[in-house]
C-alpha cells in the first residue's frame, strides 16, 4: 500500500510502498477514503513546538518515533477484521477514534483515553491515515457512519472533538459572552458547535478577513481583526468594558494569550487549546484577585466523539473543506495549510 512518510522532520514527506497490514485477534484493518491534514500534523513535520525562551520542544523528546505515517482524521470502510472482532464486518463505513491510550492508566480507566499517561495515538505514536489504509487496534475505537460522507465526518476526530472538549471545559453558558481566538479548522468547527450547544454571544479573532467572514457566516456574532485593531478594546467595547466570560485560544501563542488575559472578565475561564507555542507572563496577584481559570484542554474522549457524529448527522454542524488533495500531493497540502492558504481542513483521498 501508498503511505506518506515522514522520514525526517523538515524534509519533504515520502510516498513509500509499505505491506498492507493483516489485522489479528482484535484488529481491524480500515481502508482510508478521507484523512484531514490537522496543523498538528505540521508541528510533527516540523519537529516540534515552540517553548518558552526561544526554545523548541522536539517531538522526539515527547514519545514520536520517525519515519511515521502521520494521519489522525480517517474515515473509511472497514477491509478486514481480526478473527476476534464481533460486531464490525468488511464494508462498513466507520470514522477512527485515534486517541488511543494504553487502557490501565487513570485517565483510561475513566474513558478518557485522550490523556493518558502512556499515549498510543494514532498518527503520531503509530502509523495514522495519510495511506491506503490504516490498522486499528481494536473496533472499539471505531464509530459507524452509514449514510454520512466520509470527508465530512473525518475531521470531527480532531478538530470538531477538540472544539467540542474545550467548549465543555469553558463551562459557557448561554447568557454569556464567549471569545474564539483563530478561525482555522478548529476553529470554524468550533464556531458551530458553540452555536449548538452553548448559545452564548460568540466573538472570533484571525488574522484573516476571509477565515472571518468564514466564520460569521457560520454563526459569530462579531468577528474582530486583530491585525487591525485592538482585540482587547473590541472585546471590552462589546461587553460594556466587562471582558469576556471565556476565551478560548486555538492559536496559543505568546502573541494572543497576553491579550486573552486581557480580555478576561472577572472569573473568566481561559482555555488553551492550539499548540504554537512560546510563554507568558502571568500577573499573579490578578488570577486569585479577579478569580481567573487557565485550562489546558487535549482532544476528547471516544464518547464525545459519538455525540459529534450524532450533531454531524443531524446537519447541525458541517466541517468547513477547504481543499482536497491526492495522497501523492501530501507535501503541496501541508505547504498550503503553513502559508495559509488552506479555508478549514485540507483532505487527502488516498
Ligand atoms: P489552522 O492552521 O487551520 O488555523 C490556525 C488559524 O489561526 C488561522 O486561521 C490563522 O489565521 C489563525 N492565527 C494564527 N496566528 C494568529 C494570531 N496571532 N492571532 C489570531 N489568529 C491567528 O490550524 P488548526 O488546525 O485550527 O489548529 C490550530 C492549533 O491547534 C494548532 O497549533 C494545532 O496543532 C492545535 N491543535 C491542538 C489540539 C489539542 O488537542 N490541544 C488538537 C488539534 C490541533
Amino acid at each position: 500500500m501508498k503511505a506518506a512518510r515522514i522520514v525526517k522532520p523538515k524534509e519533504p514527506l515520502q510516498i513509500e510502498d509499505l505491506p498492507v497490514p493483516r489485522p489479528r485477534g482484535k484488529q481491524v484493518l480500515v481502508r482510508v477514503l478521507a484523512s484531514g491534514v490537522c496543523h498538528s500534523d505540521l508541528h510533527l513535520w516540523e519537529g516540534g513546538y515552540a517553548g518558552p525562551r526561544d526554545m523548541f520542544m522536539r517531538v522526539e523528546d515527547r514519545g514520536v518515533r520517525f519515519p511515521l505515517t502521520p494521519g489522525h482524521e480517517v474515515a473509511g470502510i472497514v477491509e478486514e477484521v481480526g478473527d476476534e472482532v464481533v460486531n464490525t464486518g468488511k464494508g462498513e463505513k466507520v470514522l477512527v477514534y485515534p486517541w488511543i491510550g494504553d487502557g490501565a492508566c487513570p485517565a483510561c480507566t475513566v474513558g478518557e483515553e485522550n490523556l493518558c499517561d502512556r499515549p498510543r495515538s494514532l498518527g503520531i505514536f503509530q502509523d495514522g491515515g495519510y495511506a491506503e489504509y490504516i490498522l486499528v487496534p481494536s473496533e472499539r475505537y471505531l464509530i459507524k457512519i452509514d449514510g454520512q460522507e466520509p470527508e465530512q465526518v473525518a475531521s470531527l476526530a480532531c478538530s470538531g472533538l477538540t472544539a467540542y472538549t474545550a467548549l465543555k471545559n469553558s463551562s459557557i453558558r448561554a447568557q454569556e459572552f464567549l471569545v474564539i481566538v483563530g478561525a482555522g479548522g478548529l476553529g470554524l468547527i468550533g464556531v458551530q458547535i458553540a452555536r449548538a450547544i452553548a448559545g452564548s454571544t460568540i466573538a472570533v479573532i484571525d488574522l484573516d478577513d476571509k477565515r472571518l467572514e468564514e466564520a460569521r457566516r457560520l454563526g459569530a456574532d462579531h468577528i474582530i481583526n486583530s491585525s487591525r485593531s485592538d482585540p482587547v478594546k473590541e472585546v471590552k467595547d462589546l461587553t460594556n468594558g466587562l471582558g469576556a466570560d471565556a476565551v478560548i485560544d486555538f492559536v496559543n501563542s505568546s502573541k494572543t494569550v497576553a491579550k486573552d488575559l486581557d480580555m478576561l472578565r472577572k472569573r473568566g475561564r481561559l482555555v488553551l487549546v492550539g499548540l504554537f507555542g512560546g510563554s507568558t507572563e502571568l500577573n499573579l496577584a490578578l488570577m486569585p484577585l479577579r478569580a481567573y481559570r487557565i485550562i489546558g484542554s487535549y482532544t476528547g474522549k471516544y464518547a464525545d466523539l459519538v455525540e459529534l457524529v450524532a450533531l454531524a448527522r443531524r446537519g447541525m454542524i458541517r466541517s468547513v473543506i477547504g481543499k482536497r488533495f491526492r495522497l501523492e500531493e501530501v507535501n503541496d497540502a501541508l505547504t498550503q495549510l503553513k502559508e495559509g492558504k488552506i479555508m478549514g481542513r485540507a483532505v487527502l483521498n488516498p
